[in-house]
């Protein structure tokens, strides 16, 4: 959830990008940030484990920040340019930055949430949407299609390709389906910062941008509307929503760049077993 506030700043950006300000990764440096992307699956199955009809969201968050700090961790994102919380949670039409409030959720909901831990110096980041009791078939698919097209980029992101195969894997993948790819927000380095040199948009032509090189640790997020790509800012100053006010989904990976697979440092492991333990929870392939 990188803003990218220009988007015209974004695409020259993402065009004239030097490699001086990539910090590639020890393996050492790798593997601490597999640590801090394993608590943030941990805070994912601990969201999982009580998400239900009625439940306040920000409720999910103050379990999400316990058991970040019960582990010697610090929630990544609170704090962060101003961010108030410990987790983004858009219900719906929300697209990314959504604060924890009062809202109770409803069956039918679609809840992205978006999680990052800071320990030993370095980030993880992680994101999933949940299906709160029965969602509408549509909206399934919505989910389904924006999870796939998360691994057909990830599939991309070994060395030799470039920043612009794994964008063109995301965008292809899912206009297939007509849905559509937020331009605004992209995904991101990862490692002593949240949000690293380079942007990893999910648009975008294939063989263009930064080359990948082995150690590269990078966010690969998808965000996806079911209808227009047009999002706007909510009056709270913070949260995105479609201007259509259609569904979108938000699935993301902290991963690093190696030679013949990249190496996914998140995990849906541990929420996915939260879910099928969680009545109230419908997964989606
Ligand atoms: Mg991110
Ligand atoms: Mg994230």
């Amino acid at each position: 959830m990188f803003d990218s506030t220009e988007l015209t700043t974004c695409f020259r950006k993402i065009h004239t990008l030097s490699t001086k300000n990539i910090y590639y990764k020890t393996d050492d440096e790798v593997e601490l940030i597999r640590h801090s992307c394993h608590l943030v699956g941990k805070a994912h199955a601990a969201v999982a484990a009580i998400m239900r009809p009625g439940l306040q969201t920000q409720r999910l968050d103050e379990i999400a920040e316990q058991c970040i700090r019960d582990n010697n961790a610090v929630p990544g994102f609170k704090g962060y340019d101003g961010f108030p919380a410990t987790l983004c949670i858009s219900v719906n039409e929300q697209v990314v930055h959504g604060l924890p409030s009062t809202y109770e959720l409803r069956e039918g909901d679609v809840v992205s949430v978006d999680c990052g831990v800071i320990a030993n110096g370095f980030y993880g980041d992680s994101a999933y949407t949940y299906c709160i009791g029965e969602v509408k078939e549509e909206t399934r698919k919505l989910l389904s299609v924006t999870k796939k097209s998360l691994y057909k980029a990830i599939e991309k992101a070994i060395v030799g390709n470039r920043i612009g195969d794994i964008s063109f894997a995301v965008q292809q993948y899912v206009e297939q389906y007509r849905y559509s790819v937020v331009r605004e927000l992209v995904g991101h380095g990862v490692g002593r910062s949240l949000h690293e040199e380079p942007q990893v948009p999910n648009y975008g032509q294939r063989g263009k941008g930064v080359k990948l090189l082995d150690g590269l640790v990078i966010a690969i997020e998808p965000m996806i509307n079911m209808g227009r790509k047009e999002v706007k800012k909510a009056a709270d100053d913070w949260t995105i929503v479609t201007a259509d006010g259609k569904p979108s989904a938000h699935f993301e990976h902290t991963i690093v760049v190696r030679k013949q697979k990249a190496d996914i440092l998140s995990t849906f492991e541990y929420l996915q077993e939260a879910i099928k333990n969680n009545p109230e929870l419908i997964d989606i392939p």
